[in-house]
This record gives C-alpha cells, structure tokens and sequence, in this order.
C-alpha cells in the first residue's frame, strides 16, 4: 500500500467541470474529436499538466504525452491515460475518466512529493470514438504503427472535411513523430460499458484482454411470389431461412462459454405485407475473447446457413466483412493491477472487454492493461451513462497503486540486471 489516497471531490470537481466543453442539455457530452469543443478540453489538460510542472509533448497525429519526471530518467515512462472525445450522445465518463483520473494520480502524487522511480506519462489519444473520422482508434493506431500517419489526415467527415485538416485548425498537430514518443508500459481506466460489475457488486475489473470480434454479411435468396395464391409446399422463403440462421447464430453463441453473437441488421426484399420475402440480407457479429473459438464459432455459421439454405431451398452468400484479432493483456502488469485492488480493499473480479479501447492498440507495442469501474445499468455512448463519485474514486486509487507498484517491480528487475 502507498499510504497516498487519492482526492474523491478533486477528481469529481474535474469531471463535472470539465463536462461542461461540449455538454448537452440532458446531461451528456457531445465533444466530437477536434471540434473546437475538443480544443478546449485539450487546452484545459494543457494548462493543468503545465501546473504540475509536466512537460507536453504532442504528435502529428494531435495526441497528448505529458511527462512527469522520475528518479530514473533512463526508465522509459509508465503512462495513464484515455481519451477525451466523446460520441454525439455521449456521457461524461467514458474515456474522460480515463485520462482525469490520471491527472488525479498526478495531483496526488504531487502534493506528497513522492518520486516514482521511471518517469510517469498521462497520455490522451485522439479521435478513440471514430463517430466523426472513421476508424475509431485512431490515434492510437497511429502511435502504434496499425495506420499511416497520412491514412489519418486524410479521413473525412460526412461534411467532407478531414482529420488533417481539423487537426491544423484546432492547433493541436504536434511536432513529435507518430511512436517517437516512448512508453514503457500503459494502465487505461474506464468504465466498463457493460453491466456485470454492478450486477454482481464488484467494484473492481481486473481486464484480462479485448474480446476478438467476425463481421459477416449473409444474403439468402428465395423467389419472391403472392402470399395468397403459392401454396406452403412450394415456396422459397428468405426470411423463413434468416429466422432458422437468427435463432442458431444464438444457439452457437450459447454453446461457448464467454461467446456472443448477434444479428442486428436485417434487410427485407421485398418488404411487403402479401409477398414473400425474395432477397433477406443480414449482419453477423461474433466475438470471443480467444480467436481459436471464434474459428470454431465461425465454422458452425457457415455450417448453420448451409444447411437453413438447404432446407428451404435458398441460395446464399456469407461474406466476412470485418475481423479485429482478440487482445491479451500484458500478465505483469495486470498483476500490478490486482495488487493495487486488493492493497486499496476493493472487490475485484477477472473481466474480458467487450469493447475496443486504446489499449487493444497500445498491447501490440508495450505491456498495457485496463481497469474497469462499474456502469449503471451497463449504459454507455449515453447521456444516462452513470458511476458514481465513490465509484471514480476506487479506480483512480488502483490506478495509483498499480502504476506505483509497476514502477518498484521493474525498478528492482533493472536493479537486479545493471548490478
Ligand atoms: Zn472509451
């Protein structure tokens, strides 16, 4: 245990101040990546970490390293951080906890004047929503090398203008090139956007990784013709087929522990009261924390619409349109993480993330993990999304002591190899 405790109504002052760049009338966030609303949350960070004395570095693709020294100036930094953009109908605490709670740990940190060993880094990637520049993951992608730096300035917005172009605007293009900034390690809080932590009454998840996820698109083709005048034995109904496929895609799901699955999206040809459905195209969405049982999963779809379509007599496509390799975090410093847990005395409980984050990208580069605090009700992108005070409180304090606990293992690891 650090004996530092970390400043509830600080860090709850900052999360409710700083809701109001961008905030909606219901109570949300609507802070799109660099809209100007972005650029004042970014000049809020900025005069913040000035105020610690942290030194800002930003890249070209506008994320944010602030640096705080430590002991060992030859230890690459231990970085927190998340985003601060949110969705169109976002809340106030995905990804701004993140990146708040850093600051917090910061603060804390500060005020006791403790040095770490490694230098400490409070990181805020750009564009994690991917609402209006599409892909999400953006700038993280970028620092871990997934996309071109040029690929990001050129992506559009649905008014035509881009990444680049926006960045420039708000002033937020860095002169440090995309991974010219080190990281040694990366811990990202967040809400978990999902509803066991509250269902169970944990108040810790320790993440173990990022679920895998297959997209696929089905088409079945039958013959559309009158509902009134073609007898039961002699049609070829699509939809009749897509129920069979909607119900084994849940079937498949069920039989493997942790899996889901899921079609959402369904298009009906013709879409009339008195013909039947001709043409039925649909989206598959499969994920499971490990990308062997999604090999499994993604046999048993194939087989499943091979055999509804021949059962009706349909013709089929399945195409897979989407396809992100499952993330497994690093085993350091997740333990760090259940250390930091159970020295603060919180609950904790293994989680996987059903959501990507940042720090799916961060893992293939440095060892990275996460933290989840609960959502209420599992709410999340939502105006409503909802954790409360005590809540954000308990993970900024395992983010301290994890990060802190990291930084006395790997200092006595390097110890042990220099000496
Ligand atoms: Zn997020």
């Amino acid at each position: 245990m650090s004996n530092l405790t970390i400043n509830q109504d600080r860090l709850w002052a900052s999360l409710m101040e700083t809701a109001q760049i961008g905030g909606t009338s219901d109570g949300g966030i609507a802070r799109l990546t660099l809209s100007e609303d972005d650029k004042r949350i970014r000049d809020w960070l900025s005069a913040e970490c000035a105020a610690l004395g942290m030194k800002l570095t930003v890249d070209e693709a506008g994320n944010m390293f602030a640096l705080r020294a430590g002991k060992r100036p030859d230890l690459p930094p231990i970085a927190m951080g998340s985003h601060l953009d949110t969705q169109p109908t976002g809340g106030k605490f995905d990804g701004v906890l993140g990146v708040l709670a850093g600051l917090e740990v910061l603060r804390t940190l500060e005020a006791a004047g403790y040095e770490s060993e490694a230098p400490l880094m409070l990181v805020n990637w750009t564009n994690e929503e991917g609402s209006r520049f599409s892909p999400a993951m953006l700038g993280s992608g970028i620092w871990a090398g997934v996309y071109a730096p040029d690929y990001g300035d050129a992506r559009s917005d649905v008014a035509g203008d881009t990444f680049g172009a926006s960045l420039d605007r708000i002033g937020y293009r860095g002169a440090a090139k995309a991974g010219a900034v080190k990281i040694g390690a990366m811990f990202e809080l967040h809400i978990e956007q999902g509803p066991i932590l509250e269902a169970e009454g944990v108040q810790i998840g320790v993440v173990q990784g990022v679920q895998g996820m297959r997209w696929f698109e089905l088409v079945l083709r039958g013959t559309a013709a009158h509902t009134g005048s073609t007898p039961m034995n002699m049609r070829r109904n699509a939809l009749l087929g897509m129920a069979k496929v909607i119900e084994g895609i849940d079937g498949i799901a069920r039989s493997h522990a942790d899996a889901v699955g899921t079609i959402g999206f369904l298009e009906v040809h013709p879409n009339s009261h008195n013909v039947i459905p001709g043409e039925v195209r649909a989206t598959i969405d499969l994920r499971h924390p490990s990308d062997a049982v999604l090999d499994q999963m993604e046999q048993q779809t194939q087989a499943l619409v091979r055999a509804a379509a021949a059962e009706i007599g349909l013709e089929h496509r399945l195409d897979q349109i989407s396809r992100t390799a499952s993330v497994v975090f690093d085993a350091a410093c997740i333990a760090a993480v259940r250390a930091g847990a159970q020295a603060a005395g919180f609950s904790m409980r293994d989680i996987i993330s059903g959501a990507g984050h940042d720090a799916a990208h961060t893992a293939a580069v440095v060892p990275t993990t996460m933290i989840f605090v609960p959502s209420a009700g599992g709410l999340s992108h939502n105006p409503a999304e909802s954790t409360l005070p005590e809540e954000c409180a308990a993970g900024a304090q395992v983010l301290l002591e994890a990060v802190l606990h990291y930084d006395r293992q790997r200092a006595e690891t390097r110890r042990g190899v220099t000496a």
